[in-house]
């Protein structure tokens, strides 16, 4: 016959890993880790069958139960040699629920249950510790009254708040023990009102009362609905977990610390953790006591020590994967009160991942799966530049790597109010809070001076893979003030700090940085993730240098190089602007002539002369606008043709998409409101009058180029068709640079862009443009190179009608940025306006310009690649738009069969390997598949 209760202690649990049923999740934990000798606290599970006793006798344990409950708590009391809320050295215990499947946060837990009137002086006496003990009780107190007396837990924390305020403080912190009993009296009192009977001090019926309360909470609507959404049985019922509590603050040879098997920051394989001897585990984290580093444990207690690393590293063993544990010392007893799967940052899971599949002990697929893509943004990070270093002002914990330059600031807001007014800033805090995320947030770097590597700061920086140094006690910070002491110097707000997150130094003033490098375990990382995906990835580079690092990130080719990006350089805008402002006339006059041609074709033989002469006039008056417009044109195919000399040389013989001019013309030109007051200002000041005559032409044309919609106005594919003379000039700076590189040996594979296309014969037309244009370069250098015409999806149009559109592309390169913009009608200049409030209302998930939206735009985007693929079975197709970054929307793309993904450089080594997990997330599917 199955047992009512489960005793684990000592190495050796009734219960095991395999009986969730009977014991639930945490119960079964607790065997499985008592049973690989773990030194948890000891304790029994009542078990699940005895919940559905409870209910089925309405709300009452079965005799049998209680009889049995009494010898396990002896046998826990014996173990302990204490006796539970014995007055002179009281046994604790926390009781909690544990259902077969886990239920996070739904049912209750009771924590430092056996407390009284008593015994808390006996918890003050052996801890040396009474505001600890007042505080003990008064939240026991809360807890016990909330969970099995139901009493709204708002009526506790009104006392805890009234005194406060009669005390005048703001903290719990700040209550001494005076006011502890106070909270604690007033808490019994809201317990006798409530329920019209005393809190009960005998700790045997606070412990049978707790557990029949555990087990209702089974039924408590927040389980009950949980239970519901995630397809759980309502007929399992919860196990009750009763554990001794144990105590780091009993003295000199107790302690509390946390720990992991292998550095969390670095990766290195170091033991690596921090403790504080005589405190409890809230200390450690609180971040108030500095804490000392593990290797000291091995000195102050050189047994404990021993046993910890021995265990953690079994354990780590075990599960495969860095633990991160939480470690109370009593009295010399070690007991491990909770083992995890360590977060670490970027860098350190790279390092542990192809250390651990050198070791051995995962394989390269494991080690590949294990470092989530976008935490390789950390790696990618810049460090101090030596040769450009300040001089160092302190140092403190390298709590999160990196470096970080900016102005000091002593507030979340500040760092806030400075960042949106475009400053870089660091932020400096004693210590940080939940309530400073959003100054964290703004700010590149984090610097507190209390606190260890596990403070809040710490963690929180990590996560978000800013640099943050933390425990830097030197500096005495004062946020009233804004500004901090450090020995005989003062920072104030607006000073220049850097943070270096990875050595721990804090200097005063701007460090040059340094970008950061690739080889090492990155690039063997990296390698073995190359050998698992289909996808291949590009970049997003307009210019040379972005090429260069490209590359060095690993990207195949150019996904798309945005030319006009090139315009802005002080020696092109002028060429643009002539470019922009001649060729309105240009086409005026042109027409003219075209017209006096006709008329002259037409006119009989009397006409002719005349005809003539007015041909004669119309060419004269050509003759002006056309050089100018050609004229330009010239410098700017001289300009740009250097330009793709330079990216060809970049990225040798990986290909490279070049986009046709995008953006609407006026965005190079003066800003009309600008150009108005210029010429106000020239007006009042007596400005000669050519020179402001000047300007209202320029302000003339300006006006004359204004759209009401610029975005979805004279841009994209409707310039180039519009001005088929600019596609030609573009088309010949590519192909006069490729045949030159090909003339020199070289071997460039160009794919020509054509955006915004929403028609097939938009793209024909300039299909036409390209091909004539490059046929005739390729003639007069006697060149012949090899180049692809594509387009960009990027208008929903093109999207549904891609089985026409392909008949006219080699390749389809998805613009989702334009297209998440025409999709969802959102304007991506504008969308800031309201996308918070739709991500904080949950109107959307996530914002659709990070990551594709894959039930809208995905499935243009899916309709798009079957119909393209319909009429152009070999049609090549990527992705260029912000999205190629975006690990989810690169798992997306795979999915579709796509040929690459394109995206920023930075982000190239993130797409590689969301690529590859996106490989080998399909290869388990399948087998799974197969062997289901
Ligand atoms: C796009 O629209 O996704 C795209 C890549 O083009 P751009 O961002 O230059 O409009
Ligand atoms: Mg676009």
């Amino acid at each position: 016959m199955s047992q009512d209760l489960y005793f684990f202690a000592d190495g050796k649990a009734e219960g095991n890993a395999a009986m969730k049923d009977v014991l639930g999740g945490k119960g079964a934990g607790l065997a499985e880790m008592t049973n690989a000798g773990i030194p948890v606290p000891p304790g029994f599970t009542i078990s699940t069958r005895v919940c559905l006793d409870f209910f089925g006798e309405g709300g009452k344990v079965p005799d049998r139960v209680a009889q049995a409950q009494k010898q396990y708590l002896g046998r826990l009391e014996e173990m302990m040699g204490k006796r539970l809320g014995d007055p002179e050295d009281p046994l604790l215990v926390s009781v909690r629920s544990g259902a077969k499947f886990s239920m996070p946060g739904m049912m209750d837990t009771i924590l430092n249950l056996g407390l009284s009137d008593r015994s808390v002086e006996g918890l003050a006496r052996k801890t040396g510790n009474s505001r600890f003990a007042w505080d003990c009780y008064r939240r026991f107190l809360s807890m016990f009254g909330n969970v099995v007396l139901e009493i709204p837990k708002r009526r506790f924390e009104e006392e805890l708040e009234r005194v406060k305020d009669e005390r005048g403080v703001t903290l719990d912190l700040e209550l001494d023990e005076d006011a502890l009993r106070a909270v604690v009296e007033a808490s019994k009192q809201v317990i006798r009102d409530a329920t019209g009977k005393d809190f009960p001090q005998d700790p045997y019926r606070q412990l049978d009362m707790s557990r029949d309360a555990v087990f209702r909470s089974w039924h408590n609507p927040r389980a009950v609905f949980y239970r519901k959404q995630n397809k759980i049985p309502d007929d399992l019922g919860t196990a009750v977990n009763v554990q001794a509590m144990v105590f780091g603050n009993m003295g000199d040879t107790s302690a509390t610390g946390v720990g992991f098997t292998r550095n969390p920051a670095t990766g290195e394989h170091e033991f690596y953790g921090e403790y504080l001897p005589n405190a409890q585990g809230e200390d450690v984290v609180a971040g108030i006591r500095t804490p000392k580093p593990i290797a000291e444990l091995g000195k102050e207690m050189p047994e404990v020590y021993k046993q910890l690393r021995d265990i953690t590293g079994r354990l780590e063993k075990h599960y495969k994967d860095v633990q991160d544990f939480e470690f109370t010392v009593e009295n010399g007893k070690l007991f491990l009160l909770q083992t995890r799967t360590g977060k670490r940052t970027g860098a350190a899971a790279v390092r542990i991942a192809v250390d651990m599949a050198q070791e051995g002990l995962i394989d390269r697929k494991t080690a590949v799966m294990r470092v989530p893509p976008g935490d390789l943004d950390q790696l990618l990070h810049p460090r101090v530049d030596p040769k450009n270093k300040p001089e160092v002002l302190a140092t403190g914990l390298p709590a999160s790597p990196g470096a970080a330059v900016g102005r000091a600031v002593f507030t979340a807001d500040h760092a806030l109010e400075w960042a949106e007014r475009g400053e870089a800033v660091v932020l400096i805090r004693a210590e940080t809070n939940p309530d400073d995320i959003h100054g964290m947030d703004a700010a590149k770097g984090i610097l507190t001076a209390t606190g260890g590597m596990t403070s809040h700061a710490a963690v929180v920086a990590r996560g978000m893979g800013k640099p943050c140094v933390a425990g830097c006690s030197a500096f005495r910070v004062s946020e009233a003030d804004r500004k901090a002491r450090v020995g005989d110097r003062t920072v104030a707000e607006g000073d220049w700090v850097t943070l270096d997150g990875t050595s721990g130094e804090v200097m005063l003033g701007q460090a040059g940085l340094q970008e950061p490098t690739v080889g090492g375990e990155f690039a063997t990382f990296m390698s073995w993730a190359d050998e698992f995906r289909r996808l291949g990835v590009r970049a997003n580079a307009d210019v040379p240098r972005d090429a260069r690092k490209a590359v060095e990130f690993g990207a195949e080719g150019i996904g798309l190089c945005r030319t006009e990006h090139m315009f802005f350089g002080e020696d092109r805008i002028k060429r643009v602007r002539e470019m922009i402002l001649s060729a309105p006339e240009y086409r005026r006059a042109q027409r003219e002539v075209e017209t006096a041609r006709r008329e002259m074709e037409k006119a009989g033989a009397s006409g002719q002369e005349a005809a003539a002469s007015r041909l004669r006039e119309a060419e004269a008056r050509f003759a002006g606008p056309k050089a100018a417009f050609t004229g330009s044109l010239d410098a700017l195919r001289a300009l740009q043709r250097e330009d793709f000399l330079g990216v060809f040389k970049a990225m040798g013989e990986r290909p490279v998409t070049i986009r046709t001019l995008d953006p609407p013309l006026h965005e190079f030109l003066p800003k009309r409101e600008e150009l108005m007051v210029e010429i106000a200002v020239g007006e009042a000041t007596g400005t000669p009058s050519a020179a402001l005559e000047e300007k209202r032409a320029l302000l003339a044309r300006v006006e004359a180029l204004h759209e009401f919609n610029p975005m979805l106005g004279h841009r994209g594919c409707r310039l180039g068709i519009t001005f088929p003379e600019i596609t030609a000039m573009q088309v010949r700076a590519i192909l006069e640079a490729a045949c030159e590189i090909q003339r020199g040996g070289g071997v460039v594979h160009p794919e020509i862009m054509i955006p915004l296309v929403g028609s097939e014969t938009e793209l024909a037309n300039q299909r036409k443009v390209v091909e004539e244009t490059a046929a005739a370069t390729m003639d007069e250098a006697k060149v012949k190179v090899e180049y692809l015409i594509g387009t960009m999806i990027e208008v929903p149009r093109a999207a549904l009608t891609a089985n026409e559109i392909a008949r006219a592309a080699q390749f389809f390169s998805f613009g989702t940025n334009d297209l998440t913009q025409m999709t969802f009608g959102f304007s991506r200049d504008d969308v800031a306006h309201f996308l918070p409030q739709y991500l904080e209302m949950g109107i959307l998930k996530q914002d659709p310009f990070v990551s594709l939206d894959r039930t809208g735009v995905g499935d243009l985007v899916r309709i798009a690649v079957e119909r393209g693929r319909k009429t152009n079975p070999k049609i090549k197709i990527g992705i260029c738009g912000e999205h190629g970054g975006d690990p989810d929307s690169v798992f997306f793309c795979h999915r579709l069969g796509f040929d690459y993904v394109s995206c920023s450089p930075f982000r190239v080594p993130i797409a590689r390997l969301a690529a590859a997990q996106a490989a080998l997330s399909e290869a388990e599917e399948t087998v799974a598949a197969a062997t289901a």
